[in-house]
């Protein structure tokens, strides 16, 4: 048997070899509470179950569904955005059902780029950006996320001719792993960009409904021209709890929303109905209904920001998404930290060089464990000590 030569260009999965670790501890029996991946540990909405159960139960939902959704689910996702960003979207063309936003952000490097096409793409950033452009054939040309910046892109650092070649340009704000956001002024810069190079803007907008201190991020699609230049992707699975339902939104350009069909369509025959149903339940809440699980984030974001801080790490309260990003001390690696962690605390952390070479030195802890493991993870790390640099 001969695997394609396209799985060789694919870092192991960054997850793997921690988890390895959490089974031979727990085969110890030693508990190991993970700060690891974002996956919420608080129920989907209990009304928003109900819709399920209720259309289980309906035949017409055992069949296959239209890839590009039921309109109704489309018309429900529209009507969310005129709500939650003062956008219309017209339901027929402009918006997509989604088997999560990880499937559509996969799929779309499949609807821009040919081998050999350039993408641009954050370092660091949710990895299906760059596993994506490759399995398209495609080149990634990173662009750094430094704390000077805000965790911004440099436009300007972007070399004309790469700028010129490019077909896409990967964003995602708030911003997994880091935790920044971008103002409006940001995202006006990047559409006049785009329409400069003739770049598709394609936004990951997974994180604007988990958001602190009041504070409400916006859509890409808000951005005057925007909708010349770009598609944004949303998930049902971090606004609503629902990780494991699997369903996500594509919003944006109608020849874009377009060439994502016709991508899905070939591959994918859409998402469950029933669990549609479940988005049109959960997108027609009242917009305030999330306050209160964001409180609880809220709440588990401090904490750990305040232990961090007393064990002498540098962070940023994020004010939105799932995580804190926290810098290391000086002669050490992010590795180096993670595994400490796990050896001396039985703590998981992801390290930061996972999401790309910039994100070396940092280390991501998840706000997505309960109160109470949380608080006996937090207690370790506050007894930690980090042993000296190798080679002091
Ligand atoms: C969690 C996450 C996703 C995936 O969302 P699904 O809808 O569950 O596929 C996409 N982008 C980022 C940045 C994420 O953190």
């Amino acid at each position: 048997m001969k695997l394609a030569r396209r799985l060789d260009r694919i870092p192991p999965y960054l997850f793997v070899e921690i988890s390895r670790k959490i089974a031979a501890k727990k085969a110890q029996g030693i508990e190991v509470i993970s700060f690891g991946i974002g996956d919420p540990d608080i129920p989907t909405p209990p009304h928003v179950v109900e819709r399920l159960r209720e259309t289980a139960l309906d035949a017409p939902n055992h069949r296959y569904p239209e890839t590009d959704g039921l309109p109704e689910f489309r018309q429900a996702a529209a009507d969310w955005y005129q709500r939650r960003f003062g956008i219309s979207l017209n339901a027929d063309n402009e918006v997509l059902s989604l088997i999560g936003a990880k499937e559509g952000i996969g799929h779309a490097a499949l609807c821009f780029l040919d081998p050999g096409d350039v993408a641009l793409v954050p370092d660091p950033g949710y990895p299906v950006y760059s596993v994506g452009t490759w399995f398209a054939g495609g080149e990634c040309h990173w662009m750094p996320l430094q704390e000077e910046n805000g965790w911004l892109p440099d436009l300007e650092a972007i070399p004309e001719e790469v700028a010129r070649a490019a077909k896409v340009m990967w964003l995602n704000y708030p911003n997994n792993p880091t935790g920044a956001i971008a103002e409006a002024d940001y995202f006006r810069q990047v559409v006049e960009f785009a329409s400069r190079y003739d770049i598709a803007v394609l936004h990951d907008a997974s994180y604007t409904e988990v958001a602190f201190d009041g504070y409400k991020p916006s859509s890409f699609l808000q951005t005057p021209g925007a909708m010349e230049v770009g598609m944004e992707f949303h998930s049902l699975s971090k606004s609503y709890n629902m990780t494991g339902w699997r369903l996500g939104v594509a919003a944006g350009n109608a020849d874009m929303i377009d060439a994502l069909m016709v991508v899905k369509s070939n591959l994918d025959s859409g998402v469950p109905q029933a669990i549609q149903y479940m988005g049109i339940e959960a997108l027609k809440d009242p917009l305030d209904a999330i306050d209160e699980r964001n409180a609880i984030y809220q709440r588990r974001r401090d904490r750990v920001v305040e232990t961090l801080r007393d064990i002498g790490l540098h962070v940023d309260p994020p004010k939105a998404g799932l995580y804190v990003w926290a810098r290391i001390p000086h002669g050490y690696t992010s590795a180096q930290v993670a595994e400490s962690l796990l050896e001396q605390c039985d703590i998981v952390v992801t390290p930061g060089n996972g999401y790309g070479a910039y994100g070396e030195g940092y280390i991501r802890l998840t706000l997505t464990i309960d109160d109470e493991d949380m608080e006996r993870g937090l207690q370790r790390l506050a007894d930690w000590k980090l042993p000296p640099p190798e080679g002091s």
